[in-house]
């Protein structure tokens, strides 16, 4: 049990003996908690036939735990300092594999397909909070073939992410995670389960990607999505009117009142349905 990377002393060892620091930039704060780890793992639902894609391995310590649950584990870290310490800490597993290099700039498609043979994928991860929604956004445009996604990220997004219409987390993000998947936060963990630690709490959230998306040209989508957001306590048709469109107001009221969505409601109480509908009636957008 002491040997187990979670070990707040074990880190503390391992650290010093690579000379490692922690890199507040790379956002670098590492479990501390074999309960934690141990949750996250089991909500995640990873059993013997799961391909996992970790973000972020950091000393190895959910790496260690998913191994032990899933068929195969491959994670990519940024920081080349942890690869030597990867290298002694995660040694007796044979399921995982470490890819140095940055998650936003790999190309996830061709991983997908060298790396796991086209299955099904988990992506489990505790993310550096600097860069959670690039990720986020990355794994869910790109055609991954992923079952879930299974994120530690600060609470106030995991928040956002999950929030439904009226509520005053809802946003564009909520739109955006809602669009692509099925979001619920599962978990939360207070600052103390780190090392360091951070100054906010966090949640860990699980999104079931949706195996079928909406039929609308999502470049279109999203315009108006950013657009309808852009202004937060304008009614939807001066957002819309007063965005720089190629569309008069006159044409955006007809628009909005086929759509059936009343012109003086905000964007914060309008539906990812209404949203994809809305932007199906609209003539295409030019920004
Ligand atoms: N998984 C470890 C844990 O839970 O203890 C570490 C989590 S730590 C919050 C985030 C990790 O992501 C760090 O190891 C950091 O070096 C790594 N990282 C930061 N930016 C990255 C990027 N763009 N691509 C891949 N890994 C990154």
């Amino acid at each position: 049990e002491d040997r187990r990377l979670y070990s707040p002393k074990y880190v503390k060892e391992i650290i010093n003996k690579y000379d490692f620091n922690f890199s507040k930039s790379l956002g670098q704060n590492f479990l501390i908690d074999g309960n934690i780890v141990r949750k996250i793992v089991n909500k995640a639902n990873i059993t013997r036939d799961d391909y996992v894609l970790e973000i972020g391995p950091g000393i190895g310590t959910l790496t260690e735990e998913l191994s032990m649950n899933a068929k195969k584990v491959i994670a990519v870290e940024l920081d080349k300092n942890l690869l030597p310490i990867l290298d002694e800490t995660l040694k007796s597993y044979d399921n995982i594999e470490i890819i140095h290099g940055d998650i936003l700039k790999i190309d996830l498609e061709k991983l997908a397909e060298e790396k796991f043979e086209d299955k099904n994928i988990k992506v489990v991860a505790n993310l550096p909070y600097y860069v959670t929604t690039p990720i986020v956004a990355k794994l869910l445009e790109k055609n991954l073939n992923l079952d879930s996604i299974i994120v530690m990220v600060q609470k106030e997004v995991a928040e956002r992410m999950a929030a439904t219409p009226g509520s005053k987390e809802y946003g564009s993000l909520s739109v955006f995670v809602n669009f692509y998947s099925n979001p619920k936060i599962i978990l939360k963990a207070p600052k103390t389960v780190f090392m360091p630690q951070p100054k906010i709490d966090s949640s860990v959230i699980k999104l079931d990607i949706k195996k079928e998306l909406p039929e609308v040209d999502r470049e279109q989508f999203f315009k108006v999505v950013r657009a309808s957001f852009s202004k937060r306590r304008k009614t939807i048709i001066n957002s819309l009117s007063s965005y720089g469109f190629n569309l008069d107001k006159e044409a955006f009221k007809k628009a909005l009142e086929e759509a059936e969505i009343p012109q003086d409601t905000r964007a914060e109480n309008i539906s990812v349905e209404d949203f994809i509908k809305l932007s199906k009636i609209l003539p295409p957008l030019d920004i």
